[in-house]
């Protein structure tokens, strides 16, 4: 139920951004709405059997420049995600060393940058921040 909801929103949003509704697009678009996490390229191929992998970089990239799926810089590659008009803001905490993904979702982090930024007289409209380091499983193995 709530899949369809989002694929009228991105039927929508791809109309408005004036792109063409190929299969393709609607094959990422799902499975990226299915992802647990962020995905790199090549693991969005995979995913999408029968359809060439250049066909997929160049509708990622369409859909990309559209601002309906967001670039996350890992390391020398990217993932990619839905944008924030199909899912809740959050951020992301992502390990150096295993590279698992933790969804940061907390209104703290929010409220204290509108206290930070108001007191420069500063209205934010939005914002966008990835952390890095090394989770709980990868600090306890090094030891
Ligand atoms: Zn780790
Ligand atoms: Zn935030």
């Amino acid at each position: 139920m709530q899949v369809n909801v989002l694929q009228l929103q991105f039927e929508k949003k791809v109309s408005e951004a004036s792109l063409r509704m190929t299969t393709t697009r609607r094959g990422i678009f799902d499975i990226l709405s299915k992802a647990e996490r962020p995905l790199e390229i090549t693991e969005i191929v995979t995913r999408l059997p029968g359809v060439h992998f250049v066909s997929v970089y160049r509708s990622v990239d369409a859909l990309r420049r559209a601002g309906l799926i967001k670039q996350l810089p890992y390391g020398f590659k990217n993932r990619f995600e839905l944008s924030d008009a199909f899912l809740p803001h959050h951020h992301h905490a992502t390990c150096d060393v295993c590279g698992t993904v933790y969804e940061i979702n907390n209104g703290k982090i929010e409220q204290a940058l509108r206290s930070v930024t108001n007191e420069v007289g500063f209205t934010s409209s939005r914002h966008h921040f990835e952390i890095y380091g090394t989770c709980r499983t990868c600090s306890k193995s090094a030891q």
